[in-house]
């Protein structure tokens, strides 16, 4: 095909566009029968046609301006206020919706910058973050120019806070800690980071954007989840993603903060344009109606007693494959895996072949690298495939302990990248890999 590609001289049918576009996912991955561990949050073709309806109701309409749509406008403030009572906020506690937990994220970032420099006159501000959070934090850092400092954490994983405390200086604005950090599904020592940051005088951020509408649910089932939220005094934002385990359509995240006043930080208004005056609570300016109408929609749906239904089939499966794991022999689970979101590792095999023997019998599993692991996030979708699971993951785990060679796959990449000590060089591949996802083809 050439590039560049002309917008097609005619139209086509509705039926043909259709089809052709149905055509092009052949290759996607098979998140409805359970074969992929991260992207997708499947919670069943039942509450999934409910999703489509009420984001097809409201897909036209535009969260851009409450004036206009004052059942947007609505939704929003009620899926903020229940987030508020989820996560132990008082009266004060206030937030936004936003696109997703990328952009909560950055408005956290923005929010503690804004605060720093109008409430400690710092101008060269700074934030300290544990090496296992997430890359959208340092995104958000390098967006709004705050020098990022990691911190590292223990052999559990979890973040070292006296690690964290050296590294606060006169220009640190906020600590982070997460619940749950991704790569390894734990919750950081929150509390001491809460503590810390009050006795500092600084803001503490928790990323709750995998970990928020799991950890609450899986507490109420009986397991236990320390303290992450509100409920510490110290805590001052938090960050959870509807559109992940609240099971809400993609394009729906929540920041909140312990106040209003904290929250004034994120908006952005301009009073002076020609075209009126222009208010925005985050980053986005057209807001998509679809994903605000539900998300409100399918916190009404499941309610807490649809959460924890699905939260439960959740637990339940995740802990049947991490006993199925920890059985295999080679096979070891990293920290204390005692949430939906874990990884795997071994000290006998590759993981990495082990992961391309799994990709070949149709299972997508995520490669992690410090220290070199696969991932799982269990979703309901993984209830009926875990025995099938397990199978492939023993059978593909003797093979290679035999000696028989992997299929091919990514394990080589993974090799050279561990190998390559330049960062550079390896910013250098990425950005070629992603030029390459731009290219057209026939
Ligand atoms: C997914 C995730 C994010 C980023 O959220 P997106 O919705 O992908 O932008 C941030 N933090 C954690 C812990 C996450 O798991």
């Amino acid at each position: 095909m050439p590039h560049p590609l002309p917008l097609p001289p005619a139209g086509q049918s509705h039926d043909d566009v259709l089809a052709r576009m149905r055509a092009m996912r052949v290759a996607d991955a098979n998140w409805r029968e359970g074969r992929t561990f991260s992207l997708v949050y499947f919670g069943g073709e039942e509450l999934k046609r409910f999703l489509e309806a009420a984001y097809n109701e409201f897909m036209s309409e535009n969260g851009l301006s409450p004036l206009a749509f004052q059942s947007l406008r609505r939704f929003e403030a009620e899926v903020v206020s229940m987030a508020c009572t989820l996560f132990h906020g008082t009266a004060e506690a206030a937030g936004t919706m936003t696109s997703g937990g990328t952009e909560s994220l950055l408005m956290a970032m923005k929010t503690a910058r804004e605060w720093a420099r109008a409430e400690r006159g710092i101008t060269a501000p700074e934030v300290v973050l544990p090496i296992t959070c997430h890359p959208a934090l340092d995104k958000a850092a390098h967006y709004f120019g705050v020098k990022a400092v990691h911190a590292p954490v223990g052999p559990d994983f979890r973040v070292d806070v006296a690690e964290v405390e050296r590294r606060i200086t006169p220009n640190t604005a906020l600590l982070v800690g997460s619940a749950v950090a991704y790569p390894h599904g734990v919750v950081d020592p929150i509390r001491e980071l809460a503590a810390l940051a009050k006795a500092r005088g600084l803001l503490l951020h928790v990323d709750a954007c995998l970990g928020g509408f799991h950890l609450p649910f899986a507490r109420k089932l009986g397991v236990e989840v320390p303290p992450f939220d509100f409920e510490l005094d110290g805590v001052t934002s938090l960050s959870a993603d509807i559109h992940k385990y609240g099971f809400a359509a993609k394009g729906a995240s929540l920041v909140l903060y312990k106040d209003k006043a904290l929250r004034r930080h994120q908006f952005y208004s301009r009073t002076d344009w020609p075209g009126g005056i222009y208010a925005s609570p985050s980053a986005l300016g057209t807001r998509p109606g679809g994903a605000i109408a539900a998300a409100w929609g399918v916190m009404n749906y499941l309610g807490e007693a649809g959460y924890l239904r699905l939260h439960k089939t959740i637990l339940d499966t995740a802990d049947k494959l991490k006993a199925g794991i920890r059985a295999i022999p080679g096979l070891r689970l990293l920290g204390e895996a005692k949430y939906a979101i874990f990884a795997f590792t071994s000290d006998e095999l590759n993981v990495y072949e082990l992961g391309d023997a799994m990709e070949a019998r149709g299972w997508k599993l995520d490669r992690q690298m410090g220290p070199p692991a696969l991932h799982c996030m269990v979703t309901p979708a993984h209830e009926k495939v875990a025995d099938l699971f397990l199978r492939d993951l023993s059978e593909c785990a003797a093979s290679l302990q035999r000696g028989e060679p992997a299929p091919e796959g990514s394990a080589a990449m993974y090799g050279m990248i561990g190998q390559v000590a330049d960062p550079q060089m390896v910013q250098g591949f990425i950005g070629e890999f992603m030029d390459g996802l731009y290219e057209v083809e026939g």
